[in-house]
């Protein structure tokens, strides 16, 4: 019986790893190690590229070595299923991010749902003004669903969830319980009447010019939030910057969800001036409200 715990270790992992594939691209260990090193901790946290099929034995050596860290994908929603203890947030999204031991138990966390309420808050200070509309049934959207159900500025607002496969939709819809999530597809989402966009698929990830949907067909109130983070910023986001609209990559999301699980292994919250500073991004301030 999977136990549900409090999102904080009792025993400081001693060293950290991003678990997916692939993990080149990751920034997660730029920004963990300035924030260790700040923090004094001889802590050193690196990239654990593992295949589907392996994921099993790769959680065995890192039981062994009491070895904590993040997930990225594909292995969110695997990580679920093989942690015993896990957080309310993990249990929401039935997806995580964030994982330690507790002894030899692995427990599961979710802080993607606090890098999306961040974001969100910075780019909708003033509320949404129309529906949102999430691109993507992953594990990144589930955590945006769940972030949306959680803050003030969303949880009213009507959520379309466009997906390419089907029944990945429906279970995140079925997760967003009795809010008004419904299906549509990228082709049937009514784009006129969208206030925030979020991006939760990959598309601008590997291809740098590829977007998720043409800037051209949102109208000129929508929010822009792209889950996709490069440090010159996406295609998606500068075109929709471009067009004037209220845009943001996923960056800060990254940087919250870092600074979450850091509080969570170590019980005090990482500066997160110094993991901007060593992404080399100013650290942005909220967008101002639109009228
Ligand atoms: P995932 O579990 O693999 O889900 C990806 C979703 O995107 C699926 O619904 C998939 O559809 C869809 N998809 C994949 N390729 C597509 C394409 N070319 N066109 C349209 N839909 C496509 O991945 P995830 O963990 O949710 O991550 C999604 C993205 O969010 C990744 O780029 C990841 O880097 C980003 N992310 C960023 C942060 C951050 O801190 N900024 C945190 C988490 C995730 P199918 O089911 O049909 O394959």
């Amino acid at each position: 019986m999977r136990e549900v715990v409090e999102p904080r270790a009792r025993e400081a992992p001693s060293a950290l790893v991003i678990v997916g594939q692939p993990v080149a691209q990751s920034l997660s260990p730029t920004l963990q190690n300035a924030a260790l090193r700040h923090a004094g901790r001889a802590v050193v946290y690196t990239r654990c590229d593992v295949a589907s099929t392996a994921l099993g034995p790769a959680v065995d050596d890192l039981r062994r070595a009491r070895t904590g860290g993040n997930v990225t994908m594909p292995h969110k929603e695997a990580m679920f299923t093989l942690a015993a203890h896990t957080t309310a947030a993990a249990e929401r999204t039935r997806a995580v991010n964030t994982f330690w031991w507790d002894g030899d138990t692995l427990v599961g966390h979710n802080t993607d749902v606090d890098g999306v309420m961040a974001t969100v808050a910075a780019l909708c200070s003033g509320g949404v003004p129309g529906d949102v509309v999430v691109l993507g049934a992953g594990g990144a959207a589930a955590a945006v669903l769940v972030a949306l159900a959680l803050s003030p500025l969303t949880r009213d607002a009507r959520v379309l969830v466009a997906s390419r496969t089907r029944s990945r939709a429906e279970r995140l819809v079925a997760l967003a319980g009795g809010r008004t999530a419904a299906l549509a597809h990228m082709t049937d989402v009514p784009w006129a009447r969208a206030g925030l966009v979020v991006n939760a698929t990959p598309a601008g990830m590997r291809d740098s010019d590829d977007v998720p949907v043409p800037v051209e067909s949102l109208p000129a109130h929508t929010a822009v939030f792209d889950l996709v983070y490069r440090r010159e910023g996406t295609t998606w986001v500068r075109d929709a910057k471009a067009r004037g609209l209220p845009a943001e990559d996923g960056l800060r999301m990254l940087v919250e969800q870092g600074a979450a699980a850091f509080a969570c292994w170590f019980g005090e919250p990482p500066s997160r001036d110094v993991m901007w500073h060593a992404l080399g991004v100013p650290r942005p301030d909220a967008h101002a409200p639109r009228p």
